[in-house]
């Protein structure tokens, strides 16, 4: 077993491997989160930056207890309304560049870039950026989330799930809760 599970480090380790969650269904911070912990379960190193938002929502709160598994928020802790304001593009600016810094150093198998779509489509980073980043990484499980995802982005990746809202209970006035939506 033991040796099973080092020989699948060693070829996660070499790769490089694009993935995006995006769509209009519920689930893509989720299913990168739980990709997280799957890592870290297994003794991969993983570092999350998330995009846009900036309130500790309970699966930021857990993910920080969890060894292997760095976070970090590149948001503001209220919504962007209409327009984002100049704060919203510094601080996606800033990490953009310390997502830069990590892939570079080259430490985290898995590097989760959750709502980079969302950073894109608002304006605060540009495309070309987010692209250049995906060039640029080597032997990374490179993960970006958000709805919106930029068919240049679907291009380069080498998985791309798209979650299709069928159903959700927000139509019928339920709002988010929090422990179910964050
Ligand atoms: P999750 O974080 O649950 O995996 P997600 O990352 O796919 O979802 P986001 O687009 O990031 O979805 O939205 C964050 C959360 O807010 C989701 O759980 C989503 O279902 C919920 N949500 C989206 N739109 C609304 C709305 N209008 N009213 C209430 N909840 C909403
Ligand atoms: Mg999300």
């Amino acid at each position: 077993m033991r040796i099973c599970s080092a020989r699948w480090k060693i070829r996660l380790r070499g790769k490089k491997m694009i993935q995006v969650y995006t769509g209009n269904g519920k689930g893509k911070t989720t299913a990168a989160f739980g990709l997280a912990l799957r890592a870290a379960g297994n003794g991969l190193k993983v570092y999350i930056a998330q995009f846009v938002k900036g309130k500790p929502y309970g699966e930021i709160k857990a993910l920080r207890k969890i060894k292997n598994i760095e976070v970090e928020q590149f948001g503001r802790t209220c919504f962007i309304k209409k327009s984002p304001v100049s704060k919203d593009i510094l601080l996606a600016k800033e990490g953009l560049n310390k997502v830069r810094q990590i892939l570079m150093k080259g430490r985290h198998d898995v590097v989760i870039l959750d709502e980079i779509n969302i950073a894109i489509k608002l304006g605060l980073i540009p495309l070309k950026d987010v692209l250049g980043l995906i060039d640029d990484c080597s032997r990374t499980e490179l993960v970006l989330t958000g709805r919106y995802a930029h068919p240049q982005i679907v291009k380069k990746a080498d998985l791309v799930s798209e979650i299709k809202e069928r159903k959700h209970y927000y139509r019928k006035n339920i709002k988010a809760r929090k422990g179910i939506e964050f």
